[in-house]
């Protein structure tokens, strides 16, 4: 297990982690007159902008986490008195959670992957897969790879930001999951229930069982594997931790361009997991990668539509990662002997500019792009604001993305009386898929549910829950994340949205001949599916369609 404190990082790491530790420190007595004058002005009835570069600290201006802690302590000791405008134009990021949900992402410790492939990362100190200095990695090598650890301080430093963290989502990152020693898994998915729960606990089920009614509730857990992993025996296990969501490397749908970078699996392994996911409920996300070795921007096109016209395929969230050229990847040989080529800035737009429109509205496109600090790429694209030049771009040709996050409300005000439902029915895995949603004006999403009704020949999954059951494979609505007992008018959280999906749900299971439907419900759910007629069985609630 490596730590920044003892690993032997190179200078510049070593520089930047402790410029990252000494703005985490709210008590450095410089900073802190700083953040008074500013409040106090602010207070006052400056505006907070000039009064922020108006007193610098350390040659840097303050961060607003910086501001709050020291509001905080201030209003805390009298000498401020606490003032909710102030506080509201204080909070920073507000979009973060957004979506209805705080998401928590932490690092599994350094351990061996079973892949070989060529593009990633290898540094000694990390997952598979990751580089010691990208954001994320930061904190859990500070933390020293500990869950808890690592839960506790994002969540601390959520709420320092003024973020509720009513609702949770935890997002477990790092090489490969099911690679790792199954007792290494369940203690850190006990773990970060232990942040959560705030209190210790003995077993994992205890853990889930304190987390139902905790304060902090996890509403979703993911994990990224590759498609070889997937199992009707590891789908089991991965339920018994209490997952929801899976995050798949299938990066091509092209067996030469998959062997070419030593991927290890097929194609037909990607189809099979999907097979198996799905028939188990899980929200997938899938990772897919353009220009690998191999590839080309037309040969990218043709692979990505593959993804959504092949019915064992069609992924409910993705991940498009442009290959990024690392030094200490093996594709770097590749490309010191010229048989690799990063493609041109102008070409990865224009592909991703061709590629966005063919995502149907079922999909949502997570990430576009990934975080790596850009003095680790060897060469290639070093710009960041690829998805604004792919969205340019599209505007210029009048094509646009309708991927669930292109749609999404956020902020907005919507009155339920703007609200239309819609369904989108589409074929996968051998059986039916409904994605039911809320439109508001101008296309927007105010919330949705994916709705699995399964058919054809069904993988054994020794499920007992699912036998003759229609799935309900996500629920998600959308809104800030509002405190427990607080409200907010106009959110779409409190329209009873989910309740409208739910019963819509099993409307069209029950006229597709089911008699159940069961729910992939993630621990700090379970009561609210059970406030609406759900049972908890083994490893899903269940609900008897009569
Ligand atoms: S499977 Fe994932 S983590 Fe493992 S070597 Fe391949 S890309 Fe890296
Ligand atoms: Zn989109």
């Amino acid at each position: 297990m490596s730590d920044f404190t003892t690993g032997d990082y190179t200078e510049e790491e070593r520089a930047r982690l402790d410029a990252w530790k000494r703005a985490r420190d709210y008590s450095d007595p410089e900073r802190r007159a700083a953040a008074r004058a500013i409040l106090l002005e602010v207070a006052g009835g400056a505006e907070l902008r000039p009064a922020l570069h108006r007193h610098p600290a350390r040659g840097a201006y303050l961060s607003k986490d910086f501001l709050i802690a020291e509001y905080r302590a201030m209003t805390a000791a009298g000498e401020l008195a606490a003032d909710p405008a102030l506080w509201e134009r204080l909070r920073m990021k507000p979009v973060r959670t957004l979506s209805g949900v705080a998401t928590v992402s932490v690092l599994t410790r350094p351990y061996p992957c079973p892949g070989g492939c060529l593009f990633c990362p290898d540094d000694v100190r990390m997952p598979k897969s990751y580089i010691a200095d990208e954001p994320g990695a930061l904190r859990a090598a500070q933390n020293a790879f500990d869950p808890f650890r690592q839960a506790a301080s994002r969540l601390d430093s959520l709420e320092s930001v003024g973020h509720p963290t009513g609702k949770v989502e935890l997002l477990i990152l790092g090489g490969t999951w099911s690679a790792y020693p199954q007792e290494y898994r369940e203690q850190f998915v006990l773990r970060l229930l232990d942040a959560l729960n705030g209190e210790d606990s003995a077993s994992l089920a205890e853990a889930q069982r304190k987390n139902e009614r905790a304060a902090r509730r996890c509403v979703g857990l993911v994990v990224e594997t590759r498609p070889d992993m997937i199992t009707s025996e590891e789908l089991r296990n991965l339920r018994r931790l209490g997952v929801t969501k899976i995050q798949v490397g299938l990066q091509s749908l092209d067996d030469r361009i998959l062997a070419l970078n030593g991927r290890g699996h097929t194609v037909a392994d990607a189809r099979r997991a999907f097979r198996l996911m799905r028939a188990a409920g899980f929200k997938i996300q899938a990772h897919w990668m353009p220009n690998l070795l191999g590839a080309t921007p037309q040969s990218d096109r043709e692979d990505f539509a593959r993804l959504f016209d092949d019915p064992d395929l069609r992924p409910d969230e993705l991940k498009i990662y442009p290959t990024i050229l690392v030094k200490s990847s093996l594709l770097y040989a590749c490309y010191e002997r010229g048989e690799y080529h990063p493609y041109s800035y102008d070409d990865l737009i224009e592909l991703i500019a061709a590629i966005k429109p063919l995502i149907p509205p079922y999909c949502r496109v997570n990430r576009l792009a990934r975080d790596i600090p850009m003095r680790h790429v060897a060469a290639g694209n070093t710009r960041s604001n690829l998805r604004e030049d792919a969205q340019r771009l599209m505007a210029a040709r009048g094509t646009r993305c309708r991927c669930i996050r292109c749609r999404e409300v956020r902020a907005r005000r919507v009155a339920r009386d703007e609200l239309r439902l819609d369904e989108i029915s589409y074929e996968a895995g051998g059986g039916a898929e409904r994605f039911l949603s809320f439109i508001a004006p101008e296309d927007k999403l105010a919330g949705y549910l994916r709705l699995s009704l399964p058919g054809g020949p069904h993988p054994d999954l020794r499920m007992p829950d699912l036998a003759g059951a229609a799935i309900v494979r996500d629920l998600h609505i959308y809104g800030q994340t509002v405190p427990i007992g607080e409200s907010q008018d106009g959110a779409a959280q409190h329209f009873g949205l989910g309740s409208e999906l739910l019963a819509r749900a099993e409307e069209i299971a029950r006229g597709a001949g089911f008699h159940t439907l069961a729910v992939i419900s993630a621990v700090g759910t379970r009561d609210y599916y059970r406030e609406r007629g759900f049972e908890d069985g083994e490893l899903y609630q269940v609900k008897k369609l009569t």
